[in-house]
């Protein structure tokens, strides 16, 4: 039997509301659960992004949709040809975490949105993650109405209709709303057929820069090691361009924050890739598509516990500066998204204003800034922890309103 051993090609997100099967969804289709680690386990949510990849696959001599699976064996005991891999991005849906789902949203060819048939349309959340990939401008969208198993054919049609509605005017009107149980895996061949036309892989510039934007980085040493056996720090993320091998120069930025004579400043971490891996497997070069591991020569004590997170990796001197303060153009929304109806706050979305806290996501980095002037549709924040990012990059805006942070708009940096 043939195991694709091919990278993912495509990163497709999971959005949608908390408990709609965004995670049950993806183990259906992968074989593996997103929420490996322990906290989140405890805690029932996915917090940090979650990669799980699967190859889709066709039976030969099948009629659409029905030839589509994930398994290397079909029905008639023949093998399934592979199409292509994915990697699933799987965001949380719980409400705090919406900047997660908006850094994961920076890496995201496309996207499934997750909406459960047993609620009404739309739950918070639902609408929140809409609008962030309607403002972030993701447009190749999925709906899969889950949970079909759980309501009669009358609540079904009843809640496709909603959900039909939901989604005109915005970026999913006209997006393919597949029927699915994850729980019970049916229609998974539809959603398959759904995603194979609706998410096609983009084409890639392999002579572009490498750019990675880490979402995670870790020390992968167990206590004790020997000063012989210890390995250099992993950062994990995904290239959003070019190409990255074994041997290639790796610079980090923003880096790391150093004191000199009481004052502060970052510096840009250079090391070399010693080793890659994406997916399960080790490779010698890496291409955009899943989660990336990149071994460095760097001491593990910096990529410990996602201290590089929302940093920016790539060729030494390719990349953007690193910005403590900035300007932008502004886009707000016409009013907040995503907000209980017992929820205290203001519905309308007032101009931005001197001197009020922000909190802005650029690439996968999350940042708090002050803005230090404001004017019509544009203004300068001044931010608590650097960023590295280029002119034209997408910033998700996000501002107090009532207890949390609500998305309001989205920044273009100048
Ligand atoms: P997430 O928060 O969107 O990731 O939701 P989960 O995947 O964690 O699912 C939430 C709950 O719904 C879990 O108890 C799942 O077992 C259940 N669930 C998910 N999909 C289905 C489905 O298609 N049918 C049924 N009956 N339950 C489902
Ligand atoms: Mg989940």
């Amino acid at each position: 039997m043939t195991q694709a051993n091919t990278q993912p090609e495509v990163n497709i997100g999971l959005v949608g509301h908390v408990d709609h099967g965004k995670t049950t969804l993806v183990q259906a289709l992968s074989g593996s659960w997103t929420d490996q680690h322990s906290e989140e386990m405890k805690r029932g949510i996915s917090i940090r992004l979650g990669y799980a990849d699967a190859t889709f696959r066709r039976c030969p001599g099948v009629d659409e949709p029905e030839c589509y699976t994930t398994d290397e064996e079909c029905p008639d005991g023949s093998e399934s040809e592979p199409l292509r891999t994915v990697s699933f991005v799987d965001a949380p849906g719980h409400e705090t975490l919406m900047a997660t789902m908006l850094s994961g949203a920076s890496i995201m060819d496309g996207a499934v949105l997750v909406v459960s048939a047993t609620e009404d349309v739309p739950q918070a959340q639902t609408e929140e993650h809409l609008m962030a990939l309607d403002l972030i401008g993701i447009e190749n969208i999925v709906i899969a109405q889950n949970k079909v198993d759980l309501v009669d054919r009358d609540r079904a049609v009843d809640n496709y209709e909603q959900i039909r509605e939901f989604v005109e005017g915005t970026v999913a009107e006209g997006a393919p709303i597949v029927p699915v149980s994850a729980g019970q895996e049916v229609n998974l061949d539809l959603l398959i057929q759904a995603i194979e036309s609706e998410i096609p892989t983009p084409e890639r510039d392999p002579d572009e820069d490498a750019r990675m934007f880490a979402a995670r980085s870790f020390d992968i040493n167990r206590p004790g090691a020997t000063a012989e056996e210890l390995k250099g720090g992993v950062v994990g993320g995904s290239l959003v361009q070019g190409e990255l091998s074994v041997g290639d120069g790796l610079e980090i930025r923003p880096g790391r924050e150093v004191e000199e004579e009481g004052q502060t400043e970052w510096r840009p971490l250079e090391t070399s890739v010693r080793s890659l891996q994406a997916g399960s497997n080790d490779v010698e070069s890496a291409r955009p598509g899943g989660l990336l591991g990149v071994g460095t020569g760097l001491d593990p004590s910096l990529t410990k516990g996602d201290a590089l997170a929302g940093q920016v990796a790539g060729e030494p001197g390719t990349l953007p500066p690193t910005r403590h303060e900035f300007e932008m153009q502004v886009d707000l929304l016409d009013r907040v998204v995503g907000k209980e109806d017992d929820e205290s706050g203001e519905s309308d979305i007032e101009e931005i204003s001197t001197g009020e806290p922000l909190m802005l996501t650029v690439g996968t980095a999350t940042t708090v800034g002050a803005v230090t002037s404001a004017r019509d549709g544009e203004c300068e924040v001044s931010l608590k922890r650097p960023v590295c990012a280029e002119a034209g990059a997408q910033i998700a805006i996000n501002r107090r309103v009532g207890a949390r942070w609500r998305l309001i708009g989205v920044g273009t940096l100048s």
